[in-house]
């Protein structure tokens, strides 16, 4: 086996560096559900971009659409002025997304990535609100910048900051008493505490299912409760739908399945459908109250990817099918993880998750780490998530095929049997 040659990497790359040391190859191509070397090996993708590639690799129909793009000359870049492009995403998106769910939320383009629309929804709840602070939970993750930080339960990244963030108060994510009635008791007692005035909580942001903070599902009635609470508190409902909304946990939007509708929702990774930086703050109209200028950046319309967004939408969302293929291969995966537990019972072996996110965990924490590197050793890409990198979290596409699906459950199930 010829050994890959990562010497400009391990040279002149920052040390932060993390999926280059995880999987030490030299990637090349991509199509679907797999990804191939320089030097030709193949790997079965069940990272797909941390959930930014829910359509799988160079999907040729989204391929298609933006290649015709870029062969007539499209705007590649635009700032947010209006173009072909963008109306005919925002028409989509309406018509696709909006008005069947009888949403009436305004569309905003904060910037490419997820954090800028963490970011947004952030500043725009305390603008709407004139106070500050944010209510978020344990392991919750929204993002690496500074505001987005502040609001994400994991001590190991916020250290990346430098000195405590502020502005923040973590409640317990999904608590349920005696496993029955959700629990708001600690975060009524915040509320009490906080009063009226300025200390009163302006916004609560919360992932449905928490993807890096450990394959977390929170519970239906749970986030029904939580949204009351808001309602009764008089805080905005921000749900960060960056990971799991366009389609992961089987409908569009994550919460679909409790029936609440956030105040604020944020959308990201897989909004383009092929791994363009693109993102949305979607808001209730009443809270766009922000004057032009307040808000602004230089990447706020990338064009080709409201393109492929569009095509995206178009091809798979429109129909209404997408949602019931993804929960009936949700079964195909759960029923191999329960087949799994059993097997490794004595190592404490259990599984969790919603659609097409599932995360796998072992009494010895560092298993996940090695059975993650042992199935890369063995042709598949698949990653750990949660405090301590101790769940195993599935993310194929949602465009995977049931053979592909039995093929890395397959790979899986020997990953963990020889660790
Ligand atoms: N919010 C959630 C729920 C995420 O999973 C992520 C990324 O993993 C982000 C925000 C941040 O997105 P980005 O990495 O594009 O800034």
């Amino acid at each position: 086996i010829t050994q890959p040659d990562l010497s400009i990497f391990e040279t002149l790359e920052s040390e932060v560096r993390s999926y280059c040391r995880n999987w030490p190859t030299v990637f090349d191509r991509s199509r679907g559900s797999y990804l191939y070397d320089e030097d030709g090996h193949t790997y079965l993708d069940f990272f797909m971009g941390a959930g930014s590639l829910n359509y799988g690799h160079n999907n040729p129909v989204l391929k298609r659409a933006l290649l015709d793009y870029l062969e007539r000359d499209g705007i590649t870049h635009g700032l947010d002025m209006s173009t072909t492009a963008k109306r005919a995403f925002l028409e989509t998106f309406r018509d696709v997304v909006l008005s069947p769910r009888d949403m009436d939320h305004k569309v905003m383009f904060p910037g490419p990535t997820g954090a800028n629309a963490v970011e947004a929804a952030l500043k725009l709840a305390r603008k709407v609100k004139g106070r500050e602070s944010i209510v978020s939970f344990t392991n919750g993750f929204h993002g690496m910048s500074l505001g987005a930080l502040a609001v994400t339960g994991n001590a190991f990244k916020r250290a990346g900051a430098g000195i405590p963030l502020v502005h923040g108060t973590p409640m317990p994510f999904d608590d349920y008493l005696d496993g029955q009635t959700p629990d708001f008791i600690w975060f009524e007692r915040l509320l009490q505490d906080a009063g009226s005035g300025l200390n009163q909580p302006a916004a609560v942001i919360v992932e449905t299912v928490q993807g890096e903070g450990g394959v977390n599902v929170a519970r239906p009635e749970w986030l029904r409760g939580l949204a009351e609470l808001c309602r009764r508190h008089d805080m905005l409902l921000i749900v960060d739908d960056i990971q799991m909304g366009c389609g992961r946990t089987g409908a569009f939007f994550s919460f679909e399945e409790s029936g609440i509708v956030p105040d604020i929702i944020t959308l990201s990774k897989s909004i383009s459908g092929y791994g363009m930086p693109m993102s949305l703050t979607l808001f209730r109209p009443e809270l766009d109250v922000w004057e032009p200028g307040e808000h602004n950046g230089t990447f706020r319309g990338n064009n080709p990817a409201f393109v492929t967004a569009s095509a995206t939408l178009n091809t798979y969302w429109a129909d209404g099918q997408m949602e019931k293929q993804t929960l009936s291969r949700g079964e195909q995966i759960e029923s191999a993880l329960r087949a799994l537990a059993v097997e490794h019972a004595h190592a404490g072996a259990s599984y969790r998750g919603r659609g097409l996110v599932w995360g796998l965990t072992f009494d010895e924490a560092d298993r996940a780490r090695r059975v993650c590197q042992r199935a890369f050793e063995l042709g598949m890409l698949v990653e750990t998530s949660g405090p301590q990198s101790e769940v195993v979290k599935l993310l194929p596409a949602l465009t995977a095929t049931p053979e592909e699906l039995d093929e890395g459950l397959r790979v899986l199930t020997r990953a963990v049997r020889e660790t």
